[in-house]
């Protein structure tokens, strides 16, 4: 009959001696099992992150621990290799990279926001008009210097609403800036100024 306790006596006096006939096993089949693994992950690829899914919503405390125990033993790690991915991500998607800093932004900011809204609303909206609707000039992403006039940006039409669908302007920088340092009244003085000269 199985015995459990002596199975446990067992396992632990061997236990070194299983672990290294595993190790050199993987060792002496490196090559074997990965090509193996390889194959067999995109198989059950759906299935495993099914279950994964599962496991993250039964059991939130136990993810979060363990993800704080990796982050802790990884730390150098874990910068180094984010800063080098947000590094490519500029180079390489300017575009959806600087769509998630709008989202960031505007959480950051803490004003009222359409919780439906993510970063592929503003991709999408950019990609099908890629100028400035207030002065029509084409968005430019670059990166070199922190800020460009012709960068996206988004706009709160009447600033009092806050991040709401029918309420969001995709303006360049400049027009952005320009529009929050005056109020209405301020530009149409500036146009009535303008005027005067007959220019
Ligand atoms: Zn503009």
């Amino acid at each position: 009959m199985y015995n459990s306790k002596k199975y446990r006596k067992y396992y632990i006096k061997n236990r070194e001696r299983k672990l290294r006939i595993r190790r050199e096993y993987y060792q002496n089949n490196r090559d074997k099992i990965r090509k193996r693994a390889k194959e067999l992950y995109p198989k059950h690829r759906d299935q495993n992150l099914k279950y994964l899914k599962r496991y993250r919503i039964e059991h939130p405390r136990k993810v979060r621990e363990s993800r704080r125990r990796y982050a802790k033993k990884n730390r150098q790690y874990i910068i180094e290799h984010s800063h080098k991915y947000i590094k490519e991500i500029k180079k390489s998607k300017p575009l959806q990279y600087r769509c998630r800093l709008f989202i960031s932004g505007i959480r950051q900011r803490g004003v009222k926001f359409d919780k439906t809204i993510d970063s592929k609303y503003f991709e999408d909206r950019i990609t099908a008009n890629p100028y400035c609707e207030c002065c029509g000039k084409k968005f430019k992403f670059n990166f070199e210097r922190r800020m460009d006039w012709a960068i996206p940006s988004v706009d709160r039409v009447d600033p009092r609403i806050g991040y709401i669908k029918n309420n969001i302007g995709i303006v360049c920088w400049g027009c952005n800036m320009t529009k929050s340092w005056s109020t209405p009244q301020q530009i149409r003085n500036i146009l009535k100024y303008i005027k005067k000269y007959g220019k």
